[in-house]
């Protein structure tokens, strides 16, 4: 709720645009969070209008990917992280899921959204063994991102990286080469890295996405549900680990949402490695 505490704070020159409805405010207020602004509330209720699982979708995405965070830094062991579409910070982040384990974990966040940048503080609280940094970048721009100073000084690409893709690819629409985008990052990774992907599918309830999907196109934001081929596509050329592309909840359960459906979650999520 202090957006404009952190911006007199930080002299952060952005705009907000406050009057137009973002995708990181939208998912906030289907969080619960206090980010958002009277025109990002407008279009998140008209969403749940038509799509009334978002909140719940949302939550059990946050749910994975806290799971599968907490999964590669014991299990796997990984140690470095590159959370790309990071979203407004919402506890526990990943660094915190990440640095509960291994607390030498080094992560990186990029997003492009101005209001996540003005947050962008609330991030770089990780523990003194580790390291957290952040850069403000658009996916699309995959080397700014690869090539930024603040990635260059936390992370080592010659070592393992888990990158972290949660909840973005749905608005990397086709015509975006979003498999481009995927081979553009993955090739500079080293080999034992992995990738972390969710993806919110028309699956489930194809009428309900699909006004969902017009509801965002409305607003401007481009928004493509996938699915579960296509979210499998995507880990073309990784090997998955088990149990493979599931709906998130389905992914390395902790109980927590046994009484979920399938329709409520509507999202798929699955990690590989690159071998
Ligand atoms: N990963 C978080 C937030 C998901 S919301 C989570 O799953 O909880 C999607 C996020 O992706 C938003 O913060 C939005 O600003 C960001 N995003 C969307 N398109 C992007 C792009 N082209 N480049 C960088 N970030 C993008």
């Amino acid at each position: 709720g202090q957006w404009w505490k952190s911006l007199a704070d930080e002299h952060v020159p952005v705009a907000l645009k406050t009057d137009q409805p973002h995708s990181a405010r939208m998912y906030d207020y289907y969080l619960g969070g206090k980010d958002n602004f009277p025109a990002d509330r407008e279009a998140a209720e008209q969403a749940l209008s038509v799509f009334p699982n978002a909140r719940i979708a949302a939550r059990q995405n946050r749910e994975f990917m806290i799971r599968a965070t907490r999964y590669l830094a014991g299990e796997v062991g990984i140690r470095q992280f590159l959370d790309i579409g990071t979203g407004i910070p919402t506890s526990p982040n990943l660094h915190e899921a990440a640095q509960s384990i291994a607390p030498d974990a080094r992560v990186v966040y990029a997003d492009n959204d101005p209001i996540v940048l003005t947050h962008a503080r609330a991030l770089l609280t990780g523990t003194p063994a580790g390291r957290t940094a952040y850069i403000d970048a658009d996916l699309h721009d995959t080397e700014r991102i690869l090539d930024a100073p603040e990635l260059r000084e936390t992370l080592d690409l010659s070592r393992p990286v888990a990158l972290s893709l949660i909840s973005i690819f749905p608005f990397i629409p086709d015509t975006d080469d979003p498999h481009g985008i995927l081979r553009r990052l993955l090739d500079a990774l080293a080999p034992g890295s992995h990738l972390v992907l969710t993806h919110l599918s028309a699956d489930f309830d194809p009428p309900a996405a699909s006004r969902l999907m017009d509801t965002y196109h409305r607003q401007g934001i481009p928004l493509q549900l996938r699915s579960r081929a296509e979210v499998e596509g995507l880990f073309a050329g990784l090997d998955l680990i088990d149990p493979g592309v599931q709906i998130v909840h389905r992914w390395r359960p902790d109980g927590s949402a046994a009484d979920l459906t399938d329709v409520q979650v509507a999202g798929y999520g699955g990690v590989a490695v690159k071998r």
